[in-house]
């Protein structure tokens, strides 16, 4: 009754609490978007829950610490071999969860999912150096010491990957954690938690709470228990998360939303430009670094319009299981009438749709079109707030500064692309763009050692190599006496 089995995979519904399966009274409906099959009824926790996790976490927490980090590199190297052993049945059970591309998890996602924990298992051991340096005669002496329980909360679009980007780092340095997945997508978190089991990871070091984000999230991040809040999400619920924090001055790392540029200078490569420009319709855009903003030098507009609208034409729609898929369906109905919103509302202020503007009724379920809105009022919702679907708008610039200007009037900093011909000439747009991540003549290219995060209401802080030891571990200077 609390097992599921799924894509060859046995997926319990309960949450994982100290070592153990624990049930709630309450469930809730674990909804595939591609065809609206009910997948699973999991627990819905609440603040009972939350303090039984909190307290198995901390716990276990000495002894996870006192592990060191070789101890913990073993586990966790055999924890990222068993996701590789078991990729294919995590890569579909994401597909059918979140409605992502099947092909993506198998070659990107998961694979990504068992860097995330290598990678920061190996760093912990490798690449914290503890440097020293003297004063008047003193040795000062740094190092990163495990603080305690980090929670963390995650989002529906990328569910395994967003999380273990979070959970490799905390457990590699030392925290145990609890982690709250999307409510819309909590399944291959339990597998997870089962791989922790069978990589030999005491008890309590990892739980899962599942839950909406307003009962067992919002527990969470008050519980007076908790060293770390490590939150990937919306910007509002940032705010409310920031305000429980407040009380106990927990330390959060927020990884938010974006609004991002995606400038093209009139001496690119306008097929260079067109390729990029279509991949940011990727995972039916519901991606937080996606350069939704296309901002096109006015010489070259019409041009770079007529090529991406035909190259659009060519995007194939449909099940994400199917290889030649290129987008899948929106997450929700929820989320797919929030996009169709958006949409509506840019049309009824007098923007012109050039293509798409609505769901896909040849398809029907939650398919939306890849859409591109032109000619929008500046400041108007479509050009500042964040649609998370598959709909780009246009503006045109006349001036470097100019683009420069269109680009950084958003409260968002997440991102920024641009396709540029000259390097001299990028280097002059970077240098004044406000931005966590710049791509130059490319897209998504990411390295787990270099910072990552957001600036404006795009983020709180960076994550990453040393950036991510920075958060979850408490940074301590020893002074000797020589
Ligand atoms: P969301 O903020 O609605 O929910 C995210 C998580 O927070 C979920 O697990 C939810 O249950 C939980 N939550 C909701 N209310 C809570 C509360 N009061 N207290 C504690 N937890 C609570 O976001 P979403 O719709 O799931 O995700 C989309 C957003 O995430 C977009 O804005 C997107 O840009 C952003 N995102 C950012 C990044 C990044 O790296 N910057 C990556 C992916 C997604």
């Amino acid at each position: 009754m609390h097992q599921v089995t799924l894509a060859g995979l046995t997926v319990d519904t309960r949450h994982y609490i100290g070592g153990q399966r624990v049930a709630s009274d309450d469930t809730f409906e674990s909804v595939s978007p591609i065809d609206g099959q009910v997948l699973a009824h999991v627990a819905r926790g609440g603040s009972a829950e939350v303090d039984q996790a909190v307290a198995a976490a901390r716990a276990a927490f000495p002894g996870w610490r006192d592990l060191g980090a070789e101890g913990r590199r073993e586990i966790l190297h055999r924890l990222a071999d068993l996701v590789e052993r078991d990729l294919e049945g995590l890569a579909n059970l994401e597909t059918l969860d979140n409605g992502s591309l099947l092909r993506s998890h198998r070659r990107g996602v998961m694979p990504r999912v068992a860097m995330n924990i290598r990678f920061f298992a190996d760093w912990a051991m490798n690449k914290l150096d503890h440097p020293v340096w003297q004063t008047r005669g003193h040795d000062n002496v740094v190092t990163w010491d495990p603080s305690g329980v980090a929670v963390i909360i995650t989002p529906w679009n990328a569910p395994l990957m967003l999380a273990t980007w979070r959970i490799g780092p905390a457990l590699a340095a030392g925290d145990t954690v609890v982690l709250k997945p999307a409510e819309w997508t909590p399944l291959t978190a339990s597998v997870f938690a089962d791989l922790c089991e069978r990589a030999g990871m005491p008890a309590g070091v990892f739980n899962v709470v599942q839950g909406y984000g307003t009962e067992a999230g919002a527990a969470l991040v008050a519980h007076p228990g908790v060293a770390r809040i490590a939150f990937t999400g919306s910007v509002p619920t940032a705010k409310a998360i920031m305000r429980s924090a407040a009380d106990n001055l927990t330390p959060v790392s927020f990884e938010l939303g974006g609004k991002s540029p995606f400038i093209v200078t009139d001496d690119a490569d306008l097929d260079l430009a067109v390729d990029i420009a279509i991949e940011q319709y990727d995972n039916a855009g519901q991606v937080c670094l996606s350069g939704t903003r296309l901002l096109v030098h006015e010489n070259i507009a019409d041009a770079f319009a007529k090529r991406f609208a035909e190259r659009a034409a060519q995007i194939v729609q449909g099940d994400p299981r199917d290889e030649a898929t290129q987008i899948g369906p929106q997450i929700h109905r929820v989320h797919l009438d929030r996009v169709t919103g958006f949409v509506e509302r840019a049309r009824a202020e007098g923007a012109q749709v050039a293509f798409g503007g609505g769901p896909n009724d040849e398809l029907g379920g939650l398919y939306f079109r890849p859409t591109l809105i032109a000619d929008a009022k500046p400041g108007s919702e479509i050009l500042t707030a964040e649609v998370f679907g598959p709909v780009l708008a246009m503006q045109t610039f006349a001036s470097d500064d100019d683009a420069v200007e269109l680009a950084n009037n958003t409260e968002f900093g997440l991102a920024a692309v641009v396709v540029c011909g000259d390097r001299e000439r990028a280097e002059r747009l970077t240098k004044n763009l406000v931005a966590g991540t710049i791509w130059v003549n490319c897209f998504f290219v990411r390295d787990l050692a270099a910072p990552f995060g957001g600036s404006k209401k795009s983020g709180i802080g960076r994550e990453g190599g040393t950036w991510s030891f920075d958060f979850y571990a408490d940074v301590k200077n020893t002074v000797y006496a020589p």
